[in-house]
């Protein structure tokens, strides 16, 4: 068995591959090893031996807490550096102690920049838009900076009046409401962040054949820091893609100097070459626009605020929380964690009822990362077959017409025999 490794920017991907994975606390225990015999299903069925996963148990959460005293144990954090990749079950977030969320503490640790979280509909779920089938979206979030880099301090501080002290003398604030009783927030947006961001956008919308890239904002109101990440987004994407892209940006200086009949021709004479569209919507804008036209949208590229909103309210337009899968990424180490997107859901653990279509769907994402397609398409159509029978776990089964409810391994069996 081999490690993943990257060389000049490429993965190289061994065909026996070692992966390690955090099986996850509550459903964790449930999910992780339906997920891997199926994957392990799908591979062998469409590799014929030739290639394979060497599952690696590495630990965290309270599993881990309770073998080593240690919520993220070196060795954890040794191995996902070292493997490049890893999956992850959900991990309960300790109360007190010191690390306020592990996924917090992975992500920082290996500056695991985009929260990629793809978004489409199944046959056969029940949603509660009347069009699911035009959901088709893969949102890149921010996952390092912005109001959540945890710089705030708390109302009646030392700390926030000091940072108000400096607010009124040295900088000459005097917009501040209720400055006696305000806590304050700080909300950094870098050049780089935005750039690495909506490049790896763009990149993977030309490897997917993706129409467009969405830059989704509130730079009408937080001119600096989210109208940054457009204005930064935009000229990145025209220095550095050229041709392959046509941005709205071109569009609007072809309206001013040449007008608009002008530009209409360009952007059409664009779509027709099969560039890349990069376009731009204020965040409020977006929200509703993804209810009436979520045709509109493909590759969304958004800061950490508005990816967290956006990732929910897409995830409930298709079905939810229990189908929603994600992952972490770095596009320059190579480093990647997939992960289911929910808890531990404690109040259903140990039933066999859990829905593992999240943590599964991770996995297809893992699969398509290494490059193996055949695999990763492979479990979707048996996924897809699966739901258009209308069978289901509880939590999608319920919504259904003449559904037939499944535990987690009759789920399980049904989709392996459908691989
Ligand atoms: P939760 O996601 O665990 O549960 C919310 C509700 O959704 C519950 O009713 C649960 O039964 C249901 N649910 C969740 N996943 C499901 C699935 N796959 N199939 C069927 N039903 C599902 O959220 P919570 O209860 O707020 O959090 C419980 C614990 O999980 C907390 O310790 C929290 O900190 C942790 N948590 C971890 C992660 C993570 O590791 N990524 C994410 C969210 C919450």
């Amino acid at each position: 068995m081999a490690k993943l490794k990257i060389e000049n920017g490429k993965l190289v991907v061994p065909n026996n591959i070692t992966i390690p994975y955090i099986a996850g606390d509550g459903v964790g225990a449930e999910i992780s090893p339906v997920t891997q015999s199926i994957i392990d299903t799908a591979v062998k069925k469409c590799y014929a031996g030739e290639r394979k996963i060497e599952w690696l148990e590495v630990l965290a959460g309270e599993k881990a807490f309770k073998q080593t005293g240690s919520w993220l144990p070196e060795e954890t954090m040794r191995t996902f550096r070292e493997y490049l990749i890893g999956i992850k079950g959900p991990l309960t977030t300790p109360v007190g102690g010191g690390i306020r969320s592990l996924n917090v503490a992975l992500r920082q640790e290996l500056d695991l920049y985009v929260c990629l979280r793809p978004v489409r509909w199944f046959k056969g779920v029940v949603s509660p838009i009347k069009e699911p089938h035009k959901v088709n979206m893969h949102i890149f979030r921010e996952n390092t900076e912005d109001i959540y880099a945890g710089i705030e301090w708390q109302q009646g501080s030392p700390e926030a009046e000091k940072f108000l002290h400096f607010l009124q003398n040295e900088m000459k604030v005097s917009k501040i409401r209720f400055p006696q009783t305000s806590s304050f927030g700080v909300k950094p947006v870098s050049i780089e962040g935005s750039e690495r961001l909506i490049r790896s956008a763009i990149q993977y919308a030309i490897e997917h054949k993706l129409p467009s890239v969405t830059l989704v904002h509130k730079g009408n109101i937080m001119k600096f820091t989210e109208g940054g990440f457009k204005l930064w987004g935009y000229a990145m994407a025209e220095r550095e893609f050229g041709n392959q892209v046509f941005t709205m940006m071109q569009y609007e200086r072809l309206k001013k100097s040449d007008g608009e009949p002008a530009a209409e021709n360009a952007l059409k004479k664009a779509i027709k070459e099969g560039k890349i569209i990069i376009k731009d919507v204020i965040a409020d804008a977006f929200l509703q626009n993804t209810l009436l036209i979520p045709e509109e949208y493909s590759v969304i590229a958004t800061l950490n605020l508005n990816g967290d909103y956006i990732s929910d309210q897409l995830a409930a337009m298709v079905g939810g929380i229990g189908i929603a899968p994600g992952a972490n990424i770095n596009y320059i180490t190579g480093h990647a964690i997939f992960e289911a997107t929910h808890g531990t859901a404690p109040n259903i653990a140990g039933k066999n009822r859990v829905n593992p279509s999240s943590l599964l769907l991770s996995g297809v994402m893992m699969l398509e990362y290494l490059g193996w397609q055949e695999a990763a398409a492979n479990i979707v159509n048996a996924l897809e077959k699966t739901f258009q029978s209308h069978k289901a776990t509880i939590d999608l089964a319920r919504f259904m017409d003449d559904s037939k409810t499944l535990t987690t391994t009759e789920f399980r069996d049904e989709i392996i025999r459908n691989l």
